[in-house]
């Protein structure tokens, strides 16, 4: 397994992506992850897994009451 980290470019700027915190709000919860994001034009890219592992985390969270 390549334990190398993907590199990511903007497709708008070709920018090298650089990781920042970001805060996203989902269903009234607030999650704070290192994003991929733009230097250049501070567009913020989320990976479909991300995505996906944050929407289950609050569904769970929701059904846990
Ligand atoms: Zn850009």
């Amino acid at each position: 397994m390549a334990a190398k980290e993907r590199k990511w470019k903007c497709w708008k700027c070709s920018e090298e992506l650089v990781k920042q915190q970001v805060l996203f709000t989902y269903l009234g919860h607030t999650f704070s992850h290192d994003l991929p994001t733009c230097p250049k034009c501070g567009r913020v890219f989320i990976p479909k897994e991300l995505a996906d592992g944050a929407i289950a985390e609050v569904e769970e969270q929701l059904e846990d009451k």
